[in-house]
């Protein structure tokens, strides 16, 4: 039996009817930009993740690109992140002309760690973006206090992380922004690109939305430079349709977690790492274990037809793109030794226990 890493179809088909009425719906609207399908998405977003504003933006990346625009971020400015993350983190930063600074992760949880960001901290530095990787969040206490005493703005990258709390507050709502990803493979997917900002504060909402739509207010006349990263309404409407249902995905994909583990102790498969819980809610975005000599057993589940996948084999810091920063290797050996080690198992909501069983049964018998 082949077990897809996600399978998109076991989530559309039961919404089928809901999701096209809406996109109908749109489309005989004939408001086709912004209008008052954005609205609704961005307030219930907004309100999901505990923040006061919402603002619906083009992708994931284009809402990290957009909050550092917001805090006038460019040349000269250096801008604190994880080496270990979706190029997305990183490249925002470098596409203002700032420079990303690279802090070393735990090995646990896989984010950011703290320790390793005090020591960067400087009169250039002029934000903090910790990634809530795989939907757990980074360690929330340690990144705002160092924050907060530098007088230094916290963008949290949550793509991965909608609905994850750190000790029981949302992530995306704790720092002055917050970033979400609407990309088809996170926890809440639209059938394309979308993304959104979150912030408690009223001046950079105002400030957010006029740069999506380059920064024109009144319309035609420009006090900012932006550019067109606005939500699309279709998509919108698809995420409206999806987000109530949301909470019971994320449960389902926890239990699954759960399972993993009873199935993976009751397998014996004590040299497998599985994923930390370690600041509260985690909402498994992808189920990452660190498994020796990974890329053997990532051929073995392929040739099994299981789905696995490596997030991410290369740090940012050893990316040629970044060459011109001076990495070298060895220079972050915790997330060198996590884009080694690590693979993701299929842990989607609507996985069976059939499915799961046979995906650890595949990792016992390679290891046998
Ligand atoms: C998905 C993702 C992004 C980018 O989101 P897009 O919507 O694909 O542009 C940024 N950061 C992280 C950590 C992501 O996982």
């Amino acid at each position: 039996m082949a077990v897809p890493l996600l399978d998109l179809k076991r989530q559309y088909e039961p919404l089928q009817d809901k999701i096209e009425a809406a996109l109908i719906e749109v489309a005989r609207s004939t408001r086709y930009i912004l209008g008052p399908k954005v609205e609704e998405l961005e307030v219930a977003v907004a309100a999901y993740v505990n923040a006061k504003h919402g603002i619906g933006v083009s992708s994931g990346s284009d809402a990290l690109l957009v909050a550092l625009m917001a805090l006038d971020i460019g040349s000269g400015d250096e801008v604190i992140t994880t080496p270990y993350t979706f190029f997305a983190t990183a490249g925002a930063i470098s596409r203002l002309g700032a420079t990303p600074v690279f802090a070393d992760i735990e090995a646990d949880t896989y984010n950011i760690d703290p320790a390793k960001v005090e020591p960067l901290l400087n009169k250039k530095t002029k934000a903090i973006i910790p990634v809530h990787l795989y939907g757990q969040s980074a360690k929330m206490d340690g990144i705002m206090l160092l924050a907060d005493a530098a007088g230094v703005p916290v963008i949290e990258d949550a793509a991965q992380a909608i609905g994850t709390e750190f000790n029981g507050q949302r992530v995306g709502s704790i720092g002055r922004m917050g970033c979400f990803s609407f990309f088809p493979s996170k926890n809440l997917g639209a059938f394309g690109d979308g993304g959104m900002v979150v912030t408690n504060d009223d001046a950079l909402a105002e400030k957010l939305r006029v740069l999506r739509a380059h920064g024109s207010k009144p319309k035609y006349y420009h006090s900012l430079i932006g550019g067109n990263f606005r939500l699309d309404p279709m998509q919108a409407a698809v995420l409206s349709v999806k987000l109530p249902h949301l909470d019971a995905w994320s449960g389902k994909r926890k239990e699954n977690a759960d399972k993993y583990r009873r199935l993976f102790a009751e397998a014996g498969l004590a040299t497998v790492v599985l994923p930390a819980e370690k600041y509260g809610r985690h909402i498994y975005n992808q189920f990452v274990i660190r498994a020796p000599r990974r890329d053997d057993l990532m051929k073995h589940l392929k040739e099994k037809g299981i789905g696995s996948e490596i997030y991410y084999p290369v740090p940012m810091h050893e990316q040629k793109c970044f060459s011109h920063l001076g990495c070298k290797k060895g220079d972050f050996p915790v997330s060198e030794q996590a884009a080694r080690e690590t693979l993701a198992l299929p842990i989607f909501p609507e996985l069976t226990d059939g499915e799961m069983r046979e995906v650890v049964a595949a990792i016992k018998v390679f290891y046998a």
